[in-house]
């Protein structure tokens, strides 16, 4: 029997897990294939419904799933922690010493905030990307009588866009609670325009020059204050702020570095075409996990996961598994609580979006609805 283990749960993990089964069914039924999910957590969380959390306009409790629910009946879901990886015994040693062999193994373990990184921001600022952190976000923003907000960003970060759809997010929110006079944001970012692509950067500054939303460059967060309610940045400069949001840095898993896989951010190196992780012939690996740098996205993860799936099922057959990822990446941006627009790029084709309208966000609600779909591996 051929054994493929998938590290990690979330998007990219259950989308390479699912879309293997529709092409193995009679291989699994057979008992020449068993495709095993790794999980830490029971529940499939869709990450990007944080956002919609923190202006309360969506509760958590409706992103969520059982995990055992999203995967076919026909994939083994491990529960629990994996400890480590061990590529020369090809297994994933879990945490209770339990070892999983592989002949293939998948390394989708994603990323985390790390908050920590930035002194003081714990104590003094908020972010909404996980549960808690959007469900205090959400509280500080029902309490807010207007007042200095500022948004703060580490690197690097899962979706790119997301520091920009909050900022235009929150002065539409803050226009309709009628606080958009008695408001300023104060948006910063950590390089020399306002957006990692160049192409969102150029259409970015009208649109924050139109509604009055005041941009910091060259602003790497470093110390924040909680007590005199003030941020500086590496570069010297401190901004004061009655509300401070923060898109944290993100960091690989521990799981990696207790591998000794990756690299100091516990980032695993990875092809860029082949997603083959370097120096390996048989682990690939997806999603926030590699060090690839392009924008750790959910579409990023499916992308890939189409690339990966079909090459081990070629495999498995016989072939060669020759299949390459182009680097595409498919982002919705929300441009205000009802309009939003979107940007897709690829290794050659940079980012351009398009007039932003309602319909586009729209379409952005409605994926929020199919995204289960898209993890069951049918979209
Ligand atoms: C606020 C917010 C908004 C976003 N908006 C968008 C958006 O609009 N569009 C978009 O494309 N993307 C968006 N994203 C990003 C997207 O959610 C991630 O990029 C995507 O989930 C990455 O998929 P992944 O499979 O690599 O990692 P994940 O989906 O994070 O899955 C990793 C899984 O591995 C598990 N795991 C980790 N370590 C272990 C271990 N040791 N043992 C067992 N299991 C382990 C984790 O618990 C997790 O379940 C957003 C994210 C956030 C937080």
């Amino acid at each position: 029997m051929k054994r493929v283990v998938i590290l990690g749960g979330g998007t990219g993990g259950t989308i390479v897990a699912n879309q293997m089964v529709r092409q193995l069914r009679q291989d699994i039924d057979a008992g020449a294939v068993e495709i095993t999910v790794v999980s830490n957590t029971e529940q499939h969380v869709y990450q990007p419904s944080f956002l919609y959390v923190a202006f309360d306009l969506t509760a958590p409790s409706d992103a969520k799933r059982p995990e055992r629910q999203v995967l076919d009946r026909r994939i083994r879901l491990v529960q629990g922690e994996a400890d480590r990886v061990d590529p020369r015994e090809h297994a994933v040693v879990m945490s209770d010493g339990v070892q999983l062999p592989y002949d293939f193994l998948v390394i989708a373990t994603g990323s985390r905030p790390a908050p920590e990184e930035i002194e003081g921001l714990a104590e003094g600022g908020h972010h909404f990307y996980t549960e808690e952190g959007a469900l205090k976000l959400r509280e500080a923003l029902q309490s807010f009588t207007g007042g200095r907000v500022v948004l703060v960003v580490g690197v690097p970060h899962k979706c790119p866009v997301a520091p920009l759809e909050f900022t235009l997010m929150l002065h539409d929110w803050l226009a309709a609670r009628g606080l958009g006079p008695s408001s300023q944001i104060v948006y910063t970012y950590p390089i020399g325009r306002p957006h990692s692509l160049e192409g969102v950067s150029d259409w970015v500054k009208p649109v924050f020059e139109a509604r009055g939303i005041d941009s910091h460059i060259f602003f790497n967060p470093e110390l924040v204050d909680p007590v005199a309610g003030t941020v500086t940045s590496l570069e010297g400069e401190t901004l004061s702020y009655d509300l401070l949001v923060a898109v944290p840095p993100h960091v690989g898993q521990e799981v990696i570095a207790r591998s000794g896989l990756g690299d100091s951010g516990n980032w695993v190196p990875t092809d860029r075409h082949s997603l083959l992780m370097q120096g390996t012939d048989d682990v690939y690996v997806l999603g926030d996990a590699t060090n690839l740098p392009i924008s750790k996205a959910g579409s990023t993860a499916h992308f890939q996961a189409d690339v990966v799936a079909g090459n081990i099922v070629q495999r498995l057959r016989g072939g060669h598994g020759s299949l390459r990822y182009d680097g595409k990446v498919f982002c919705f941006i929300e441009t205000s609580l009802r309009k939003a627009t979107y940007i897709t790029f690829d290794y050659q084709r940079p980012p351009q979006p398009v007039v932003s309208g309602s319909l586009l966000h729209l379409y952005k609600l409605a994926f929020n609805h199919m995204y289960w779909l898209s993890a069951a591996g049918i979209l």
